[in-house]
């Protein structure tokens, strides 16, 4: 076991949460860090105050994109234990996502550890309000000052958190989504199945359209023919038809959602029909016409499940449930957040606690 340094006298630092949280705006007082290079590895994990970072104008990573992250939360559970969900599972994929971008691996045991570590010390700034969590993000970016396109050599972790209130201060509600064929997020073979930040950036322009034509989210299509459905914003998606609960296959261009998994399983375990594949939006806009498709919703860590209560593509509107949001959506809602905040049994052993 290696070794964290502290440095942070004052481990009850006090703490006090705004009565509206908005998403990823107040960190709290520490974090995580450890840095790279080809000499040391991975060296000197420490738990720190927070400060800014000092980078050279040159850093790789303000260049040449070559930063990955992560997002999961923690959670202040009915009975006042702290619990995260899956974190493993966030570490495996970030370790995916950088033998893709040629970047260094990091030892899971030892970044769990980090980050439970410094969650104990921050465990004041758990929101404990209804819908409320911490949200955690690790993070991992190239440090080289070279102009020069190649791997770097050098990079620094970082694990950070962010009080956050609930997705939908105003309860669980459908939203309008916005089917593009005029941009396209992410090509197979290329990185779309990495949280890294190129995929961000390309999806922006096409957001802030849909933002405009009054749309929350943005039902990306595959970038090679337009013709299946591959994700909605920065969530998965699944299509309930009458006989059949079903979500697109990992093609290589979808991000693999830890949430999409966990639905996946209970869905299973429900005895519902599912399965894993190409979904075309000619499909859905058919069963949607003639009556067997039933719901629509997307799965990720921030909202857990989103109900999508509105579909436009091309010129055609398509409305779902007058306003209310889908019955299953809702049952998988209660269910993984019952989970969570540890009002429902932890059945498949997904929490991970801290006290
Ligand atoms: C993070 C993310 C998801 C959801 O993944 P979870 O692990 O369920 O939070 C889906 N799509 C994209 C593009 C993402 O960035």
């Amino acid at each position: 076991m290696v070794n964290i340094n502290y440095e942070t006298e004052d481990q009850s630092t006090k703490v006090e949460l705004p009565e509206n949280l908005i998403f990823g705006r107040m960190m709290t007082n520490h974090i995580f860090v450890m840095d790279y290079d080809e000499a040391l590895g991975w060296h000197n994990p420490t738990i720190k105050k927070l400060s800014k970072l000092e980078l050279s104008p040159a850093a790789m990573v303000l260049h040449y994109g070559q930063t990955i992250f992560e997002g999961l939360k923690a959670y202040k559970q009915v009975d006042g234990r702290i619990a995260m969900f899956r974190p493993e599972r966030n570490f495996e994929r970030m370790n995916n996502s950088a033998r893709r971008l040629v970047m260094p691996e990091v030892d899971n045991e030892l970044v769990l550890n980090g980050l439970k570590e410094l969650v104990k010390i921050e465990k004041d700034w758990i929101p404990t309000k209804p819908g409320h969590a911490l949200y955690i993000r690790p993070l991992m970016f190239a440090t080289d000052p070279f102009l020069g396109v190649r791997p770097s050599d050098s990079y620094k972790f970082i694990i950070m958190l962010s009080p956050v209130g609930p997705y939908y201060p105003e309860g669980f509600k459908p939203v309008p989504i916005l089917a593009t064929d005029k941009y396209v997020r992410a090509v197979r073979k290329g990185i779309g199945d990495c949280k890294t930040a190129g995929n961000y950036a390309a999806s922006l322009l096409a957001q802030r359209e849909a933002k405009r034509e009054g749309f929350s989210q943005v039902l990306w299509l595959d970038a090679i023919e337009q013709k299946y459905i591959e994700e909605v914003g920065t969530m998965n998606i699944f299509v309930q038809f009458k006989d059949e609960v079903t979500t697109p296959m990992l093609t290589g261009s979808i991000l693999p959602g830890i949430t999409r998994m966990s639905v996946l399983q209970i869905l299973k375990d429900w005895n519902y029909n599912v399965t894993e594949r190409m979904i075309s939006i000619d499909e859905v806009v058919d069963g949607y016409e003639n009556g067997n498709l039933i719901e629509i919703f997307g799965t990720g860590t921030a909202a857990v499940i989103s109900s999508v209560g509105k579909l436009k593509y091309k010129d055609k509107l398509f409305t779902f449930g007058d306003e209310e949001a889908g019955e299953l959506g809702t049952k998988l809602y209660k269910e993984i957040t019952g989970i969570q905040y540890g009002r429902i049994e932890d059945r498949y052993g997904w929490m991970t606690y801290l006290n």
